[in-house]
């Protein structure tokens, strides 16, 4: 029987972890794609390796299946500019409706890097933390989207290409039972302590769903998925 290959897009983030999880127990090659993109904050991107050997370290059914990891430079959404995660500004509600946390086309850039790795190491499922449920409404998140590019990547590419959105449709509460599911409360102790989902990329401030601002939508969203989870896992 052939190999089951994956690339996970994974930017350090909660989500992305957990999606890594999730291509884990599926796959029984799992590489991992994240992007430098002139974020403010590197906290995301310092966070990739502590999680990536904590996971080979603490998770011996996965280690073996953990690949290489690649890092790619993309210089596009800083050259092109405006939102509040590639320039210092105040995070705010945009006239388009969107939060300027909006980066445009981000991850339909992420998703066309991701294919063309993809292609080259003979990877065809590709597996993103993208979530139409979360607050912001992101358009580059939607399923449709995702789908669509799936699509459009296949054709361009003439070869096959599945995007898996396993945070598609559940909310962050989901999002942390998920993970517990997956790798028990280590994986739920190791987003904690070493994800990094703040948009002031925090790692000075420790609350009980770990480290950010606390203030930011993105520690918010966290913090109040976090505490739902807890509320739901109690006996
Ligand atoms: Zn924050």
């Amino acid at each position: 029987m052939t190999k089951t290959q994956a690339l996970v897009l994974f930017s350090g983030g909660q989500d992305s972890t957990v999606c890594l999880g999730w291509a884990l127990a599926r796959f029984d090659h799992v590489e991992t794609i994240g992007f430098d993109y002139g974020q403010r904050h590197a906290a995301e991107l310092a966070a990739r390796p502590r999680l990536l050997s904590a996971i080979k370290a603490g998770f011996p059914r996965w280690s073996a299946k953990l690949g290489q990891d690649h890092l790619i430079p993309l210089s596009a959404p800083r050259a092109i500019g405006g939102s509040a995660l590639t320039e210092s500004m105040a995070i705010e509600m945009g006239r388009d409706g969107l939060p300027n946390t909006f980066v445009p086309g981000r991850n339909l850039m992420f998703l066309t890097a991701a294919a063309a790795l993809g292609y080259r190491r003979g990877i065809a499922d590709l597996v993103g933390g993208m979530c139409e449920t979360d607050f912001s409404g992101y358009p580059d998140c939607r399923n449709d989207t995702v789908q669509a590019m799936a699509k459009a990547l296949s054709l361009g590419l003439a070869r096959e290409v599945r995007i898996h959105t396993p945070l598609m449709s559940i909310d962050k509460a989901a999002t942390w039972a998920l993970a517990r599911d997956l790798g028990g409360t280590a994986l739920v102790d190791l987003i904690v302590e070493e994800s990094v989902t703040c948009y002031e990329g925090d790692r000075t401030r420790r609350h009980d769903w770990g480290y950010g601002c606390g203030v930011c939508p993105a520690c918010d969203l966290r913090a109040k998925g976090f505490a739902a989870y807890r509320i739901a896992a109690q006996p």
